[in-house]
């Protein structure tokens, strides 16, 4: 049977280039980074490398990378070490829609003392710069909002909204993880303050991200131990992984723009075979400002996972927005967030497609979708 990946923003596979670099770290240069004789030299070399090639991609310093476990730890080390270091206060404002490592991360602060304010979104998923504004409190410590978002993939004015936390004296994040690669970062034009990365997003291995501290920061640690990480995030290094990080994310940064239009290209080939094939079915998220690989479809009459099921028996790999698969029959926050209908919201599609994806592959999604979706609505209910 044929199969086809179209769930890039769920992870990607891991670039014969990035493994390559990572082996020789398994092998013969296994020595700890922190060791001062040569076995230890040679990692940390290596290791220095990679650092020095994620501070690039965002227009960092190297000495602003923290390399961590991924997204999550990265998410959950910016709120919890901004809010504890933080003189201001301990509110903190977030939208509504961000990724559960900084929602539930903010839960969880609420239960210790924190509070958070949850922006709205409007129906394309973009933040309101004025609602942002309304928002800061004289005890605002940290304002973190997604670079672009992993279901809709609405991009938001990250640039705008850094100019604002800082006109107010106020720390910015951003959670940067399904952004990087794709669309232009820096970090000091855009006003970030911490941002987030995860390898195993852009071809890199899973188990590694960063978390980008500006300098001056006052940012607490998460984890305390070792030296590593100038004493900021202890832990042996993990050589291997840093170094396919480091190879993964300087090669998606290579001639970005154009492989982002290639990319947006091949998407809207995608939204028009679907818009043109299938009725009743809307595009969720911004229809300019988001991510090139991103689609996220709702079809009315539809249940997302018999979809999705359909799909899988074709060899076509994708996702849904509700979170049936998680154990909840809540459909996903975001979807609710744009003010879809739960029922709207539960016959949602996510694909996300990348550099590699094929036209031949194309072609057979948008030859296999309109007979499914034709036999789920013939089986509905709702269609009677
Ligand atoms: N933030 C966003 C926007 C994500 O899409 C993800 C992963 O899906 C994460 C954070 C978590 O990253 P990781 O899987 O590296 O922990």
């Amino acid at each position: 049977m044929k199969k086809v990946y179209m769930d890039y923003a769920a992870t990607t596979f891991v670039k014969p280039e990035v493994l390559s670099e990572m082996l020789p770290y398994f092998g013969s240069i296994y020595g700890n980074a922190h060791s001062i004789h040569s076995f230890g030299r040679e990692a940390a070399k290596g290791l220095e490398l990679a650092r020095s090639r994620v501070a690039k991609a965002i227009g960092a310093q190297d000495r602003e990378i923290f390399f961590t476990s991924g997204g999550t730890e990265s998410d959950n080390w910016a709120l919890r070490g901004v809010v504890s270091a933080s003189k201001r206060g301990k509110h903190i404002i977030t939208s509504q829609i961000e990724h559960h490592a900084i929602l539930h991360t903010c839960k969880q602060l609420e239960k210790e003392g924190c509070e958070v304010t949850y922006l709205p979104v409007d129906k394309y998923g973009t933040v309101s710069l004025d609602a942002l504004r309304q928002a800061i409190r004289p005890d605002t410590a940290l304002i973190s909002i997604m670079f672009a978002n992993n279901e809709i993939g609405t991009v938001q004015p990250i640039a705008q909204i850094g100019k604002i936390a800082h006109e107010n004296g106020i720390v910015f994040h951003t959670d940067a993880v399904q952004a990087v690669g794709h669309e232009p970062i820096d970090v000091n034009a855009m006003n970030i303050d911490l941002l987030s990365i995860s390898a195993h997003k852009l071809h890199g291995p899973k188990g590694i991200g960063a978390l980008y501290i500006r300098k001056g920061v006052r940012v607490n640690n998460l984890l305390y131990g070792g030296a590593q990480e100038r004493g900021r995030r202890p832990g042996t290094d993990d050589t291997p992984l840093a170094a396919g990080f480091g190879k993964a994310i300087e090669l998606a940064c290579e001639n970005l723009e154009e492989k982002s239009m290639a990319l947006a290209a091949k998407r809207d080939r995608i939204l028009n075979g679907v818009m043109s094939s299938i009725s009743n079915v809307r595009l969720n998220g911004h229809p300019v400002n988001r991510l090139p690989g991103n689609l996220n479809f709702s079809f009315d009459y539809i249940e997302g996972e018999a979809l999705l099921l359909s799909l899988d028996l074709k060899g076509i790999a994708a996702s849904s927005g509700s979170a049936c698969t998680s154990g909840s029959l809540d459909p996903s926050h975001v979807l609710l967030a744009i003010g879809l209908p739960h029922e709207t919201a539960h016959g949602s599609l996510r694909i996300t497609i990348g550099d590699e994806t094929t036209d031949e592959e194309i072609d057979y999604f948008l030859a296999e979708l309109p007979p499914i979706i034709k036999r789920l609505r013939d089986m509905s209910p709702l269609t009677r």
